[in-house]
């Protein structure tokens, strides 16, 4: 993504603040996948397509340079900001034109290739035990998702994923078992690739790493409530720590 930003840098469009944003949004409306490896889907592909086909003037980064270069001029004082603006105004508002006379054919034209594109992202790769393809899917019992095979009830053959994480597919497969490795993304959070199996090799080291901290975490809670408990020791009981005495109720004559 770094490498995206820098181009801008290069082209000259975008500015400090937009340029990651830019990038970001890319990513959530499934125009680009990967991390070290950035590549363009086929929707995002078919977006600028249609776009350069139908108003060439929206997909010019000539454009957006050239208002971007009067904004500096403003600042600078060497344009009149109401000039601009006019101009501005003028040249959206006959692109905007354009662009509505064609929306029913630019609309047709996207809305195939995003449902195609939603076919092919939810299928994951091939199922290890049948041949069919393994799916994205939404158990309707727990609202879980998982991977399942599209053979099932022949195939139960199942991946568990993680919750509340959206799940792009990589094109990648996994070196130790061949099976595909999905990229797991999380508000917030970095996202990463990982083999779709729970118990594949490449999971080894990181399993032992989390099975260690939780021993790790085990004994020192252990260890505390041993030395509480020594410390609590060598203390004198104080009064208001014993259980408090019940008075005897007094029989009425
Ligand atoms: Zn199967
Ligand atoms: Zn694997």
């Amino acid at each position: 993504a770094a490498s995206i930003v820098r181009k801008m840098e290069d082209i000259g469009i975008g500015t400090k603040s937009t340029r990651a944003n830019t990038v970001q949004t890319l990513y959530d409306r499934g125009y680009i996948i990967g991390i070290n490896n950035i590549q363009v889907t086929e929707f995002g592909t078919t977006i600028v397509e249609t776009l350069r086909d139908y108003v060439p003037e929206l997909t010019s980064e000539d454009l957006t340079k050239k208002f971007e270069e009067d904004v500096e001029k403003i600042q600078a004082g060497e344009l009149k900001k109401d000039n601009v603006v006019k101009e501005a105004e003028e040249t959206l508002t006959k692109i905007l034109a354009g662009f509505k006379e064609k929306e029913a054919k630019i609309g047709e034209r996207l809305k195939k290739s995003y449902y195609r594109a939603r076919q092919e992202q939810a299928i994951i790769g091939t199922c290890p035990n049948c041949g069919s393809n393994l799916i994205i899917r939404v158990s309707r019992a727990s609202r879980k998702q998982f991977i399942g095979c599209s053979g099932y009830p022949k195939c139960t053959t199942g991946f568990p994923l993680p919750q509340s994480a959206i799940i792009v597919k990589t094109g990648k497969f996994c070196q130790h078992d061949n099976l595909p490795i999905i990229q797991v993304v999380r508000k917030g959070k970095r996202k990463f690739d990982m083999c779709i199996s729970p118990t594949c090799k490449s999971k080894e080291e990181w399993n032992k790493k989390n099975e260690e901290k939780k021993k790790k975490a085990e004994s020192k809670l252990d260890k505390k409530f041993e030395e509480t408990f020594k410390e609590n020791l060598k203390k004198p009981i104080s009064e208001s720590a014993l259980p408090k005495r019940r008075q005897p109720k007094l029989q009425k004559p």
